[in-house]
């Protein structure tokens, strides 16, 4: 198992990509060779996960029942960092859909993508599938989180057995669905990963590359996506309460 970091009271897996993937792939063939294996959860932490977590006791237990909380967010990496624990980079699910689509065709697994607007994970499968030959998809459906519409999400994930499951459903609902349904979703593997669907299917924009490597990513979808300013102010919160835990540990 891979080292973890304490940021804010939630345990963060101390993982690159490389370590990501190799854990998924583990996942996927223990349940492919015991279809009693349980299906894993993987969860990209930012700092508005850790905000929430503690101030939400329902959803740090959803990060703590998880199977890895991989280090998305640059602030999780600067806190990281400060606790002594450098980390190589950020493991984001905009970047995991590709990656992981990536390893899915190479690997022949089979990949569900559930969640965003209508049509937009069938634009991102078929985008995905296009740029991966061979990639094979279980299924793509817009789907809804609310309890009326489990049935039906069930049925297809029973009938189509994903080895990967992408729940695009945002922060932090999709993560708290996949906990309360893990033990009935018919995958190996069930990851939420926020916007990521919109960014493949282009329906959104991702921050150009240099804009990410100075670590503004955040300010770029703030200036996009100014209704988000509530959980952008989680930020400053966030490095707030990260200087006030070091300081509080020096005391
Ligand atoms: N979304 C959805 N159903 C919902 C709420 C959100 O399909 O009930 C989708 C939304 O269309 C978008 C994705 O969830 O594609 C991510 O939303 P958001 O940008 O708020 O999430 P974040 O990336 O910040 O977690």
């Amino acid at each position: 198992m891979a080292e973890t970091v304490e940021i804010l009271g939630v345990t963060v897996d101390c993982v690159d990509f490389a370590a990501t993937l190799a854990q998924i792939e583990e996942w996927v063939d223990a349940r492919r060779a015991d279809a009693t294996a349980p299906t894993r959860q993987l969860c990209t932490v930012n700092p508005e996960y850790l905000v929430d977590a503690r101030r939400n006791a329902s959803f740090a237990a959803v990060l703590a029942q998880a199977d890895l909380r991989v280090p998305d967010g640059a602030g999780v990496l600067w806190a990281a960092r400060r606790a002594g624990h450098p980390l190589h980079e950020r493991v984001t699910g905009s970047d995991g859909i590709y990656r992981i689509s990536e390893r899915a065709a190479q690997r022949g697994w089979r990949v569900f993508y559930l969640g965003a607007a209508p049509g937009v994970a069938e634009s991102a499968a078929s985008i995905l599938r296009d740029r991966y030959p061979g990639l094979v998809i279980a299924g793509a459906y817009a789907g809804n989180p609310a309890a009326a519409d489990w049935p039906d999400i069930a049925g297809w994930l029973a009938a189509t057995q994903p080895d990967i499951l992408f729940v695009a459903y945002g922060h932090p609902r999709q993560d708290a669905w996949i906990a309360a349904h893990r033990h009935e979703l018919s995958a190996s593997v069930a990851i939420g990963v926020g916007g990521a669907f919109d960014f493949v299917a282009g329906v959104q924009r991702r921050a150009p590359a240099w804009l990410q490597r100075l670590n503004l990513e955040w300010l770029y979808r703030l200036l996009r996506e100014p209704r988000r300013w509530k959980r952008m102010v989680k930020l400053p919160v966030f490095v707030g309460l990260v200087l006030l835990a070091k300081r509080e540990e020096l005391d």
